[in-house]
């Protein structure tokens, strides 16, 4: 290029250096020098022109013939555009292959803008959901798939957790929703049908459910003659005296065991649920407190701090289940002479129910494994506290159905704090007597 420039500058100086000659020797230095400048400029338009005119037919042919820079610019060009049409076919082809494998999928992807108004979708998609081309281009998409926990899911942006939900389509398949945001809160939306891993999880929640319903009388009648057998306890000897105490022990255990289980189905199964009302939090708190004063034995403190005008949207019985799991864990997880702290705080975000105690504390690596049914962090430490190890499961699962989170703090040694993160629209904190409520899961909007 240096070169060209080079060359391109002399030629020019030499032409210069010619006219300045030839107007010296025939007496007109300025003539000439001016037809020179004119000759030049004239020149440059024309070679601009035949650029202009080269680029304005899509610069696709071969450049025109140019010599000096000129030609340069006009190789560079030329070249330039031949790589950008090869890369836009590259292109072109990557998305056509793209867009090929993507209709092959047998997933369902739906891509939505961030109002949810759908832009595209492959063939699997509009298969699950009975989604039509193009009429349903640009609907948003709650309009399309009309189901309340699928508009819940969508309004409140839920995407968390997949969402299963009945196809609209199809009758007896089951649909997992999974939506991610991408670009600007574009919603990229992935469908995949588990009609088959659904039937064999309801296969497996009735098992439990009906297992541990079978085993509620037979172990009634057990206890019954556990219960006898203790009123002659003082005649029997002292090993069979032993034997008894134990027996009535376990089958306490088991009864507890069982009510979990039972709790625990009942809450997945998600009918028959209670419907949901206001609740005075101190009253609540209240009633479960006054259960826990047989294990207390004055060896641990309870602090409340709960203002009484705060109130809380839910199932009295479920968050009853959840705040006394809670409260109990911190007293059987609490050596003799600790400190309970049960707190209330709300703010315009969120209700935070917390539980604190001064125990033993848990390692952080066992922190997310809490909730899995039956996962306890001391093996041996279950029998001796009497827990099923379903308690923080019911937690979880209560939480779920109160749009809530879980929230584990701990410290090994210095002890832990449970609190339970409720949305804004589920607490109030007012006088005001409990109001009428809706049959779904919606606080009134009144308050
Ligand atoms: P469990 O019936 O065994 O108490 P949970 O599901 O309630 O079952 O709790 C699971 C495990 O979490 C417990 O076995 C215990 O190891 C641990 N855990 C729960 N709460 C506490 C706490 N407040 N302090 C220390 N460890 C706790």
């Amino acid at each position: 290029m240096k070169t060209v420039w080079r060359n391109t500058i002399i030629t020019w100086l030499a032409g210069l250096a010619a006219c300045i000659v030839i107007g010296l020797v025939i007496g007109q230095l300025l003539g000439v020098l001016l037809l020179y400048v004119l000759g030049s400029l004239y020149w440059q338009l024309y070679q601009l022109y035949q650029f202009h005119n080269w680029l304005r037919h899509s610069g696709r042919a071969a450049p025109p013939e140019a010599s000096g820079i000129w030609g340069e610019v006009f190789d560079a060009v030329y070249r330039l555009h031949k790589k950008q049409r090869k890369s836009k076919r590259r292109m072109r082809q990557a998305l056509t292959r793209i867009e090929s494998s993507t209709t092959a999928l047998k997933e369902g992807v739906i891509m939505a803008d961030n109002q949810g108004n759908l832009e595209w979708w492959n063939n699997s998609a509009a298969h699950f959901l009975g989604l039509m081309r193009p009429v349903d281009r640009g609907q948003v998409i709650t309009n399309i798939v009309r189901s309340p926990e699928f508009f819940r899911y969508f309004s409140q942006k839920r995407f968390g957790e997949p969402l299963v939900i009945k196809s609209p389509a199809k009758d007896g398949v089951y649909l997992e929703i999974q939506t991610t945001l991408y670009d600007k809160n574009d919603h990229l939306i992935f469908v995949r049908d588990v009609t088959r891993l659904h039937l064999l999880e309801q296969m497996r929640k009735d098992f439990v459910a009906n297992a541990s319903h079978e085993l509620k009388t037979p172990l009634t009648v057990i206890k019954g003659y556990l219960e006898t057998l203790d009123m002659f306890k003082d005649s029997l000897p002292k090993s069979m005296q032993k034997g008894i105490v134990n027996m009535s022990e376990q089958s306490e255990r088991m009864e507890q065991l069982i009510e979990d289980l039972l709790l625990l189905s009942r809450l997945e199964s998600n009918d028959k649920r209670e419907e949901n009302q206001w609740h005075k939090v101190s009253d609540l708190v209240k009633t479960i407190t006054n259960a826990t004063t047989p294990i207390l034995t004055d060896k641990h403190t309870l602090v409340l701090d709960i203002p009484v005008e705060a109130r809380l949207y839910g199932s009295y019985k479920e968050l009853y289940s959840a705040f006394s799991n809670l409260i109990f864990n911190a007293i059987k997880y609490s050596p003799d002479g600790g400190e309970i702290a049960i707190k209330w705080e709300s703010s315009e975000f969120n209700g935070v129910f917390s539980v604190k105690d001064s125990g033993l504390g848990i390692e952080p690596r066992y922190i997310p494994r809490l909730t899995e049914r039956f996962f306890r962090v001391d093996k041996g430490r279950g029998s001796k506290t009497g827990g099923t190890g379903l308690g923080l499961a019911i937690v979880k699962h209560v939480l779920l159905h109160h749009d809530a989170k879980l929230q584990i703090r701990s410290q090994p040694g210095f002890g832990s704090t449970f609190s339970c993160h409720f949305p804004a629209n589920r607490t109030r904190n007012d006088t005001i007597p409990a109001i009428a409520f809706n049959t779904d899961d919606t606080p009134p909007t009144d308050q």
